[in-house]
């Protein structure tokens, strides 16, 4: 992307490796990486941006796996300047830099109920453009409103409606950066949610690989799948025991490998690119199909360019 950027109060970088954003720590370079100082650098630098220039916005990259040949894109990460947290009565709103644990055990304290979003290692961008939940509770049931900029640098204000909440999914127009939510949680003890919290880390610790590089859960449990055929059968088939069946959990692909501990997480084992990852997956993909018929779903979001 040989060509001039409007000037921004924040910073703009060339070339930037997104490995060093992202979870799994692989992906290439983006052209341009900006971190705009606040909600009017943003706006200003998106209106005055050529309007064929692609955007990206990235949370923490907990969801991503950039390719090697990266992107090709100006990919805005919000930092500071979008990461305050104000709660107010039962309504807690958060910028979109913010972390889903700091905004959960912030309501805590409050006694408002946002403990789902506790063990949940993204943004809140993150989190409400991918609807995230865990435990039941998702970004759909407790979101008020978002704001955001749009690709043309105008700020508007989305409903849950406007959203569109599906599994893991929303409805955002190209290049929209959200860059606030506010929540509204029922209220609770603050010892009780904290000690929830608690559980739930626990119990996250003792499933998954939590000190691992990954991604989360790698693909969607195949819900809808039956074993009888009855529609209304009822079902419960994981993911991670149709990979277990095909014989993939520990599977390996260069440093790209299928978790022991949960074997839905694909982790970066030591060294891996965002090829051995991708890899690696597609061929569980393959494997559980040739075994149980069943098509996985990617959960995890892959963008960007391979290596040439
Ligand atoms: C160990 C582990 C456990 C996980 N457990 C869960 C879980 O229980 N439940 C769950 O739902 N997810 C889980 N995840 C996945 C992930 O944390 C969530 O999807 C999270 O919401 C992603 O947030 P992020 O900030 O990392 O977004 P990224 O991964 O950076 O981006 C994901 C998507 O959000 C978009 N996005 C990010 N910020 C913005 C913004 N400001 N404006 C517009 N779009 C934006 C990106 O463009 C991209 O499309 C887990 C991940 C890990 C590593």
């Amino acid at each position: 992307m040989e060509h001039d950027f409007p000037q921004l109060r924040g910073r703009l970088t060339r070339n930037k490796p997104l490995s060093e954003l992202t979870w799994l720590r692989v992906g290439g370079p983006a052209d341009v990486l900006v971190q705009p100082a606040d909600i009017e650098d943003l706006a200003a630098f998106l209106a005055a941006l050529r309007p064929d220039v692609p955007v990206f916005p990235m949370g923490v990259g907990s969801n991503l796996i950039v390719r090697d040949g990266g992107l090709r894109a100006v990919v805005i990460r919000l930092g500071r300047g979008f990461n305050g947290i104000v709660v107010e009565d039962n309504r807690v709103t958060a910028g979109a830099a913010a972390l889903d644990a700091h905004v959960a055990k912030r309501a805590a304290q409050a006694g408002v109920d946002l403990t789902f979003l506790r063990t949940i290692p993204g943004s809140i961008g993150g989190a409400v453009r991918m609807n995230a939940g865990c435990y039941g509770s998702y970004v759909a049931d407790v979101l008020v409103s978002a704001r955001a900029v749009t690709r043309r640098g105008e700020i508007v204000t989305l409903t849950a409606r406007d959203l569109n909440f599906r599994y893991r999914q929303s409805d955002l127009s190209e290049g929209m950066v959200i860059v606030e939510a506010t929540f509204e949680g029922p209220s609770a003890d603050p010892r009780a949610l904290l000690a929830r919290m608690d559980e739930q880390l626990r119990r996250r610790d003792e499933s998954q690989p939590t000190k691992e590089r990954s991604a989360g859960s790698t693909f969607r449990n195949p819900a809808g799948f039956s074993s009888t055929g009855r529609a209304d059968d009822v079902h419960d088939l994981k993911a991670w025991k149709v990979i277990e069946d095909a014989g993939m959990r520990g599977a390996r692909l260069g440093g790209a490998q299928m978790s022991e501990k949960h074997a839905n997480f694909l982790i970066n084992a030591g060294g891996a690119s965002a090829a051995d990852l991708e890899g690696l997956g597609e061929a569980v993909r393959k494997k559980v199909y040739q075994t149980s018929g069943i098509t996985l779903e990617w959960e995890i979001m892959r963008i960007g360019e391979a290596e040439s």
